[in-house]
């Protein structure tokens, strides 16, 4: 297998069979239900969501106080938005979290093997400030938790967290110029400024498979892993399962890596595959000794940008990540042959992207006949769609895994398992009989936003954010909202999806805090976007709303296309997200800075608070 791009020129497969297979698989997978043929971790599963990583219930006085900001979440957006806060001066920082620690996605994955396939240099974030050099190319989720943490108490956010502690409610009180934040723990925070950075897969979900419930072995979702069960830890050595018939439902990206230990501890593993991932080369490496050696200040946030252009087709002097991203969007763009050919007809260019998309695709299926030893799993393995249909997996131990005696690969044709009937798993005329079922089935994506913060705030004229978004988000560059004074938000709800997320929380966070400093320094301590900038933005975003919709209906369901369903406005994680990508994004919000002078945002002074920085209790 190679990560050599292909330049799109080849003659590769025969395009009208592939096409057909596509179509074939994807219709196969069609189904009424959208997103409804998921269960809510609620009822008899609503235990699963509580903290196994823990070893206290977190009983404690309740915290009356006045703060600068509070942050809701402590994960990788949490800390960017305190670390470009704190170097415009603003450290009264309070962090709330459900989690007993700083992490977030990264607190509550620690499935084995969970890693991160963007490259570490890039990914996590205040590798500058605080002089931490990732060990390896990328990097597993033990270390990057573990960053995190190291980042929180560089930036002196512990001191006033408030971790396993659940926001309830938030609301803005116009008399105070406050908001007014409350939690399950009895806390009061008036804060000035509200910000919510979270990323988009939050909750975690269950498939409705009919009789899920009745199962009658251990079953656990990955996001909350049974290590007391299972044995070992994040790096494998899953000693207790030796004697034991698992399985794992879902092949995506969490899957993957969580696989190859359950093939080598487990006694047998079912693997049940809906639809398979499209797995390309990792090549992880430990970082050479002389990195950074030539890096001169603001060498991460360089690196960030010219990953961030590569994979968004965008023609750069050099590589500096050089992986298998960068090769991938390389070879799907054709960046070179597109450059050349600057007269071309859009139908001659997207010809061109279509072979190149079915080239890269191509050498993924080789590769699994390359390394999977029974040709009747490899042909199941294989993925049947455009490389963009669903989140490209880097990894090199998850084909072989097949390969281990014991491991078993239960393809279900599309449709995932018929029923579970206590220890049983059914799938066609077969019965699977197990002792422990772990969900690998993924985050909610189209449920409301409210439901996966777990609040809904409440703005200045009474009105909560789910009714405001209820036909969609309305923001300014899916920062601010009108009627929602000092509150920012940060994700993708009127932003672009980016390979790196660090990339996006970190611009976005810079973007916050430019805007608290200058309006602080005109003396405003209150901003709030206009209406007409607001409703100007919504239609910038409504203009490109089509972009890239054709390919993902084509596409085989899944959350990237609201599960075949696109049309829906709920559906889909691309729904009400700026599609002109990152590099566009990032720098109308730079020009945004530099010359809008404030203008979008109404500006006033709050009246005189003699709290501020009080505490009481906690
Ligand atoms: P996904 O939603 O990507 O995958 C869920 C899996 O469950 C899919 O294979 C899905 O199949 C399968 N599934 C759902 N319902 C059923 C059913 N009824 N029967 C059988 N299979 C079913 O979740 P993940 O946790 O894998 O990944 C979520 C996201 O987390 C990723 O997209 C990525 O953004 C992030 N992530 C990032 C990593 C990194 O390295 N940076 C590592 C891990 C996760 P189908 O495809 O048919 O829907």
């Amino acid at each position: 297998m190679t990560t050599e791009p292909h330049d799109g020129t080849d003659p590769g497969a025969d395009l009208d069979a592939v096409r057909q297979r596509y179509r074939a698989e994807r219709d196969k997978r069609m189904r009424n239900d959208g997103i409804g043929q998921y269960r809510r971790m609620d009822g008899p599963f609503a235990a699963w969501l509580e903290d196994p990583y823990v070893s206290s219930d977190g009983s404690r006085e309740p915290v009356t106080a006045t703060n600068d900001v509070v942050i809701i979440g402590a994960g990788i957006g949490s800390l960017v938005t305190a670390g470009h806060l704190s170097e415009a001066g603003i450290t009264d920082i309070r962090v709330i979290d459900t989690a007993g620690d700083f992490g977030g996605a990264w607190y509550w994955n620690r499935y084995p093997g969970v890693m991160c396939d963007v490259e570490a240099y890039i990914y996590l974030p205040l590798l500058e400030e605080t002089g931490y050099t990732p060990t390896r190319k990328y990097t597993d989720g033990e270390e990057i938790r573990l960053h995190l943490q190291r980042t929180a108490r560089y930036l002196d956010l512990y001191r006033q967290a408030l971790l396993q502690t659940t926001v309830t409610d938030a609301r803005w009180e116009e008399t105070s110029g406050r908001w007014v934040v409350t939690t399950d723990r009895g806390d009061e925070i008036r804060a000035r400024y509200l910000i919510i950075p979270t990323g988009q897969l939050l909750k975690p979900k269950l498939p409705g498979i009919p009789g899920i419930e009745t199962f009658s072995g251990t079953m656990f979702h990955t996001s909350r892993w049974d290590f007391e069960y299972t044995g070992g830890d994040i790096t494998g050595g899953l000693d207790r399962l030796a004697d034991k018939r698992v399985g794992i439902i879902g092949t995506g990206s969490t899957a993957i890596q969580a696989i190859p230990h359950l093939a080598e501890g487990a006694r047998e593993l079912y693997v049940f595959q809906r639809t398979p991932s499209a797995v390309d080369v990792r090549n992880n490496r430990p970082t050479p000794p002389d990195f950074g050696a030539d890096h001169a200040p603001g060498w991460q946030r360089r690196r960030r940008q010219n990953f961030t252009r590569i994979v968004s087709g965008q023609d750069v002097d050099v590589d500096l990540v050089g992986d298998g991203w960068t090769a991938m969007f390389t070879a799907l763009t054709s960046a070179h042959l597109l450059k050349d050919r600057p007269t071309m007809t859009s139908r001659e260019r997207a010809a061109i992207l279509e072979r190149s998309d079915v080239n890269v695709m191509d050498a993924i299926r080789q590769r699994i006949d390359d390394t999977v030893a029974d040709k009747a799993t490899a042909e199941l393995l294989k993925p049947w769609y455009g490389r963009w249909c669903k989140r490209p997996c880097f990894h090199d131990e998850y084909l072989p895994a097949f390969n281990v005696p014991g491991t078993v690969l239960v393809d279900t044709d599309g449709r995932g398992p018929d029923a579970i009937e206590g220890s049983t798993v059914v799938v066609g005329e077969r019965r699977y009989e197990l002792d422990c079922l772990i969900f690998a089935t993924g985050f909610e994506v189209g449920t409301s936003y409210a439901d996966r913060v777990g609040f809904d705030p409440v703005g200045r004229s009474g009105r909560s954010i789910s009714e405001k978004w209820a036909h969609g988000p309305e923001t300014l560059h899916g920062v601010q909202c009108h009627d929602f004074p000092n509150a920012f938000f940060t994700n993708t709800n009127h932003a672009p999806r980016t390979a790196n997320y660090t990339h996006l929380a970190d611009e976005q966070a810079r973007h916050i805090a430019f805007v608290i400093a200058s309006a602080r320094k005109r003396g405003a301590d209150i901003v709030e976007v206009t209406a007409e900038a607001e409703r100007a933005w919504g239609e910038e975003v409504a203009r490109g709303a089509h972009r890239g919709a054709r390919y993902r209906a084509e596409c085989t369901p899944g959350f990237l296309n609201g599960e075949g369903k696109i049309e829906e406005t709920s559906g889909g994680i691309y729904a009400g997200t700026y599609t002109d990508g990152p590099v566009k994004f990032f720098g109308i919000l730079e020009r945004w800075r530099a010359e809008n002078d404030l203008a979008d945002l109404d500006l006033r002074a709050a009246e005189a608070d003699a709290e501020v920085g009080s505490e009481v209790g906690g």
